[in-house]
């Protein structure tokens, strides 16, 4: 049996986070917050594409070009050309992957040498560090730091880099960084002194960076999101990362990409072409048309990159209140649909021993999940083991969900608080 044990190298990757929590769900059918997706569909004429194309005569139900479809590689190349200021060559510098996820891991994996050092700052997306890890990188973690520690609300943008810190952990060794804006899980969009700051030190010591911009038109105003590849210089060393699922709120479409320039996206094709070879042909055509359908209609009321955050701005607020009513302190994001919110004022209230977890964050989600039916995602999971700790103080809740789901979250939010101050500490439900 030892003949067939998983190999060393994937054991960062073990443990997954969403495989156990999608799990809990199912299981306990909790009034969900935990994953990211929307418990709603977008406006219809996207589905629409794809059942249109799927019953249209034609190709469009067999093998596609291996690295996108043209008419999709055609509108991305359309629309970042115009974003990032370069002209961006649809066959040669853009890759269709299956989901942000591949684009992650061709950009980390193809160019990743066993002892090359690639700087994560945390909180980050969970799989950043088992891709790393799995080819044998060493990720080098720098943490944002919460600058309003006690305040009962506080910003995202609270949450700050140290420039000196950072600069530290540039090396000879350094091959990467991975920078993800807005950011999951806390809804930070860096600003433009931030991500020049960390342009300039990729620029000096011949680094690349992976920018992950998966929530790229969920920003609210007056926040901007600014594109790393279109800062002066950066365009040759920048991989930008986007995806369809949350482009256009249906991630369950699983498509995504990464653009950058020729030399570098080679090595990404390589990767794609080893693993996936081409990605589902009509999933890629409806793609397509729905950006060829935001390219007509940018700054327009049919656009829905310029309407998704004005949609998502009353349901943001909604969460901010009922977690600051009943004794959260939430963190407010300027983009994404994420919210975390420190939840250790019930820390000596609730007895969550029942859980056998190592981190309270996720034994507080499962006890929440077993005993008020309500689902979050612990906050811990998002850093390296160092920082795990601390982090376990916040919980993370996605707030993209029907009005009608939130109104329940208020209910069991309130029970909650209420149920638990009525309560001397450290009794048992
Ligand atoms: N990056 C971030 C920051 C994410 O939150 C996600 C989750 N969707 C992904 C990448 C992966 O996206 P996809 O579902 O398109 O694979
Ligand atoms: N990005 C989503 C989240 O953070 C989904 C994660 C996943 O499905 N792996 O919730």
């Amino acid at each position: 049996m030892e003949k067939f044990k998983l190999p060393d190298r994937y054991k960062s990757g073990e443990y997954n986070v969403w495989i156990e929590f999608i799990g809990l769900a199912m299981e306990y059918k909790p009034v969900n917050l935990g994953q990211g997706f929307p418990d709603y569909n977008p406006p219809s004429r996207f589905s629409q594409y794809l059942s249109e194309v799927a019953n249209k005569s034609g190709l469009y139900n067999q093998y596609t070009r291996g690295f996108g479809h043209i008419r999709l590689v055609n509108a991305l190349s359309k629309l970042y050309s115009s974003l990032v200021g370069h002209s961006i060559n649809p066959t040669s510098e853009v890759l269709v992957t299956v989901g942000a996820y591949e684009a992650l891991y061709c950009a980390i994996q193809s160019h990743l040498e066993p002892g090359d050092e690639a700087i994560i700052i945390e909180p980050f997306f969970d799989c950043y560090e088992p891709m790393v890890r799995s080819v044998g990188g060493i990720p080098r973690f720098i943490s944002l730091k919460n600058t309003k520690i006690n305040a009962s609300i506080s910003h995202s943008s609270d949450w700050k880099l140290d420039p000196e810190e950072l600069k530290l952990l540039f090396n000879s060794k350094t091959k990467l960084i991975i920078i993800n804006t807005p950011h999951n899980p806390l809804g930070k969009v860096f600003d433009l002194e931030e991500l020049t700051m960390i342009a300039d030190l990729c620029k000096k010591h011949n680094v690349l960076c992976i920018s992950d911009e998966v929530y790229e038109w969920l920003v609210y105003e007056p926040s901007k999101h600014i594109r790393m590849a279109s800062l002066p210089n950066m365009w040759e060393r920048t991989i930008t990362i986007g995806s369809a699922g949350k482009t256009f709120s249906m991630t369950g479409w699983k498509l995504g990409w990464a653009y950058g320039p020729e030399n570098i996206m080679r090595n990404l094709q390589v990767l794609h072409q080893i693993a996936i070879y081409t990605c589902a042909t009509p999933v890629q055509e409806a793609v397509a048309k729905g950006f060829e359908h935001e390219i007509n209609n940018l700054n327009t009321p049919e656009s829905y990159f310029q309407g998704i955050s004005k949609e998502l701005k009353p349901k943001l607020n909604f969460t901010a209140q009922i977690l600051a009513n009943n004794g959260f302190k939430p963190v407010i994001p300027d983009g994404g649909y994420f919210m975390i919110a420190d939840w250790t004022n019930y820390e000596k209230k609730i007895d969550i021993s029942s859980e056998i977890d190592k981190y309270k964050d996720f034994k507080f989600v499962k006890w929440l999940v077993k005993n008020f039916k309500l689902q979050g995602i612990p906050f811990s999971v998002f850093f390296s083991e160092q920082n795990k700790d601390w982090a376990s103080d916040y919980l993370r809740f996605c707030f993209f969900k029907k009005d009608e789901t939130l109104k329940q979250f208020e209910e069991i939010a309130t029970k909650f608080s209420n149920t638990i101050s009525q309560k001397s500490p450290s009794n048992k439900l």
